[in-house]
């Protein structure tokens, strides 16, 4: 394990102003597959929010003025760090969070892609030059950045989620102060260790690691030096979050809950509807926001889907994360199976049928309490739970249909609107669909839709902003506009 990782596990603690904090009270992180104790994690960070605030926005006078070019090249030095260490942060990430160690390995490499992407994206920070009415006028549009950026991520992808925030605010010129989940620091540790290895100014980027996420969000909220709040995670708390942001007026990004529909129409390419579901419905163990959640399925096809869909979640193998032939890791902690748990049985209740598939692997010496075995869930209907929530693990919920209108209500028929799925090799319905579907991102005979090069996010009750791509870094500048009289 490299010297940085083996520092950052040793003394596991906020990195303000440049330095490693702890505290007097530290919890025990546990490996949710194994139980085995990975760090002793400070507790609270309430100590250090002022001293990160006064750092980050001394820091961002300073990197704002920096050519964007040299903001690039610290940015390119944090990818190329993350792609060096990738093998040894993958197995960080595996440990912390559970997911199969190929899957921590693409997170970093994910993670990395945002540095590098939002790298040459500071490069094109290009402003706008706008016809003035008479020649003794000039209008030009600048791009300032807003200065200081809280980032508030979740635990399912530790790493990616704040890479994503964090890569875009620096591009444009901004500091942070990012809080990672509580479940797991380790990985967002590490990404300081390595901004701080790559000679990013000390105060640019500030961690704060606590267990009182509700008082370091609402004193963050509450205070003006923070230009915007940029969140993902879950409904409940983006809204929480947004009425405290109210008082002080603050840009938000918020990043929800999904319940992504994924259609599979009587013409479509089975083979290619099946591995795509099967990938966008088990990555992570279906602990992502864009996990297919509900498959629709028409009538004519269910059966045949089903029965390539069972051969390949028979062959699922749980265990623990680091083993090479595990493709599915513990889920995040007990309360995560027993809510998944309840959903399920309230739908099996209300007649729906369930059946249990995957088996474990050899090793022993698992927490079996924080693991799920894949289901499916069939005869679903838009009354249940399991239809309306968002799953957040390896349970397949299937529904039929008939007629294309009946497909299309389906799939809108949630709060959420994050993505949606479609498969179907007619050219008029994959032009008409985009338009009829209520989601941010609509994967057309195709289930990988995240990429740094595109924007990521939602609408309606999936939230507002974007992330990657051009959009992304709009996010995170605010226009300008000049008006010149000569
Ligand atoms: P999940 O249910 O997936 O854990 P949460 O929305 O609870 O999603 O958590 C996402 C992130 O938000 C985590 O970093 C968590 O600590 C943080 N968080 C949870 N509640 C609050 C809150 N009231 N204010 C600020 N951050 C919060």
């Amino acid at each position: 394990m490299p010297h940085v990782i083996q520092r950052l596990l040793a003394q596991p603690g906020s990195y303000v102003a440049g330095r490693w904090r702890s505290c007097d009270s530290t919890q025990p992180l546990l490996n949710p597959a194994t139980g085995a104790e990975l760090a002793q994690v400070p507790t609270s960070a309430a100590h250090w929010l002022e001293e990160a605030l006064v750092a980050a926005v001394a820091a961002q006078r300073l990197w704002r003025c920096e050519p964007p070019a040299m903001r690039a090249d610290r940015l390119r030095r944090l990818a190329a760090a993350l792609r060096e260490h990738s093998q040894a942060l993958a197995e960080l990430v595996t440990q912390e969070q559970g997911k199969p160690c190929v899957e921590s390995l693409a997170e970093v490499h994910y993670s990395a892609d945002y540095f590098e992407w939002f790298a040459g994206e500071a490069e094109r920070l290009y402003g706008r030059q706008v016809p003035a009415p008479t020649a003794e006028q000039a209008f030009l549009v600048l791009r300032q950045p807003l200065g200081v950026v809280a980032c508030i991520t979740p635990w399912n992808f530790p790493m990616a989620m704040l890479a994503r925030k964090m890569a875009a605010a620096l591009a444009a010129g901004n500091a942070v102060i990012a809080k990672p989940a509580y479940e797991t620091p380790l990985s967002a540790m590490a990404l300081m260790r390595l901004a701080e290895k790559v000679d990013f100014p000390p105060g640019l980027v500030n961690l704060v690691v606590g267990q009182d996420a509700q008082a370091i969000g609402a004193r963050l909220c509450a205070d003006s030096r923070i230009a915007k709040v940029s969140f993902t995670g879950s409904t409940a708390t983006g809204r929480c979050l947004l009425a405290q942001s109210a008082q002080t007026l603050q840009r938000t990004a918020m990043e929800l809950g999904g319940n992504a529909p994924f259609v599979v129409f009587a013409d479509a390419d089975l083979d290619k509807a099946v591995a795509g579901f099967y990938a966008a419905k088990f990555r992570n163990a279906g602990q992502a926001c864009i996990s297919a959640n509900r498959l629709l399925l028409h009538r004519a096809i269910a059966t045949e889907f089903l029965a390539r869909l069972r051969a390949l979640m028979q062959q699922r193998r749980l265990g623990n994360g680091l083993d090479p032939t595990v493709t599915q890791g513990p889920l995040i902690n007990r309360r995560a199976c027993e809510r998944i748990a309840s959903l399920v049985s309230a739908a099996q209740a209300a007649g729906a049928q369930v059946e249990s598939f995957g088996h474990w692997a050899t090793d022993t010496g698992f927490r079996q309490e924080n693991f799920y075995r894949p289901q499916w869930v069939l005869g679903v209907r838009p009354e249940m739970r399991i239809f309306q929530e968002e799953i957040f693990g390896p349970v397949v919920s299937v529904c039929e249909f008939e007629h294309d209108d009946q497909a299309i209500a389906l799939a809108n028929q949630t709060p959420f609107g994050l993505a949606a799925y479609v498969y179907t090799e007619s050219a008029s319905r994959l032009w008409r669909l985009p338009g009829q579907l209520q989601v941010g991102m609509l994967g057309l005979n195709e289930h990988r839709l995240s990429h740094a090069n595109a924007p990521f996010g939602g609408v309606k009750a999936s939230g507002f902003g974007r992330e990657g791509g051009a959009e992304g870094l709009d996010d995170y500048l605010a226009p300008q506009y000049l008006a010149w009289g000569f």
